[in-house]
């Protein structure tokens, strides 16, 4: 029997739920398999050649990572415009790379990657950095319905002396902070911002939620401006205690925001404030497929190549 097209493990509708450790050294055994996807995705059979404009096949030329034009000879190379282009870790070992960052829950560290295909801790988070750029969803559209808003500190507890000399609300100004917006039963935004302010706060707020939404908020003064923009507002009473009334919580972001905290914290320790957008991306992009049929390694898989993203 003829051996399994390679072009067919491209995602689709049919492919697996899950994406064991088996499955995937079955899919890419070697760093030609990985390659080969990367054509089938790129160049399948009837692309048009960029050079002689022939709907052409490709032909793989003999120990290079390139494809030749059937009628010109034209050389392409499927990784151009990857984040793996020209880069000294081997395909498959970047292919591995996201399939270790697709199969957990909760992030896996630099550390871990280093051990496990034994390239050097600067190399492994380089290529985690990497992966995590791939990951925004900004460009997927604003959210709509209702919206559950909400932010939250980066950078540990406030020190004594800001504790002493101000009050809660003083304190949540000026320190990096997460703004998360999650439609229910939907998609989350997240994004950091240097504070808290009304302003910043309302920038973010108009660009990722429709105004024809009702959000949910709690009490924070810089929402009451906000809202007024919004077909509705609620505001739930965290200072009296009150956490949920009815239909008026804000527990799914809140929810969102403790996963993201944990993961930080027993993961990867502490992050630098530069880095803190790519992991917010990264646990947003897990939520965000959280019911997706389409296994999570697919679907970063897919991002590896940005102008293709944009075309497709
Ligand atoms: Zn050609």
């Amino acid at each position: 029997m003829a051996a399994r097209n390679r072009n067919s493990v491209a995602p689709s509708p049919s492919s697996e739920s899950q994406m064991t450790y088996s499955r995937f050294m079955e899919l890419f055994p070697d760093n030609d398999a990985c390659l080969e996807y990367l054509k089938g995705r790129f160049f399948p059979d009837g692309t048009v050649c960029p050079k002689c404009g022939k709907a052409s096949k490709f032909h793989r030329i003999k120990g290079r990572s390139a494809y030749s034009c059937q009628y010109c000879g034209n050389h392409v190379y499927p990784t151009a415009g990857t984040i793996f282009h020209k880069s000294s870790v081997s395909l498959q070992l970047w292919f591995y790379a996201v399939y270790l960052m697709s199969s957990t829950r909760c992030g896996i560290s630099a550390k871990q990657l280093e051990r496990e295909i034994g390239v050097t801790y600067k190399t492994a988070h380089r290529m985690f950095k990497q992966i995590r750029t791939l990951l925004s969803d900004d460009e997927e559209g604003p959210l709509s319905g209702e919206v559950e808003i909400d932010e939250t500190f980066y950078g540990g507890k406030p020190r004594a002396a800001e504790k002493r000399n101000k009050r809660g609300h003083l304190r949540r100004k000026h320190r990096p902070s997460v703004v998360g917006m999650v439609e229910r039963g939907g998609e989350i935004r997240a994004c950091v911002v240097g504070d808290a302010t009304h302003a910043t706060l309302s920038k973010v707020v108009k660009e990722f939620v429709l105004p024809e939404s009702m959000i949910f908020t709690d009490e924070w003064h810089a929402y009451k401006a906000i809202g007024r923009e919004y077909k509705s507002h609620r505001r739930i009473r965290h200072r009296s205690k009150i956490y949920v009334e009815g239909d008026n919580y804000t527990n799914t972001i809140e929810g969102f925001f403790g996963l993201f905290k944990n993961g930080v914290r027993g993961v990867y320790h502490a992050i630098s404030a530069d880095y803190l957008q790519s992991y917010v991306d990264e646990y947003a992009f897990r939520y965000n497929r959280r019911n997706s049929d389409q296994p999570m390694f697919w679907a970063m898989l897919n991002r590896v190549r940005r102008e293709a993203r944009a075309s497709s």
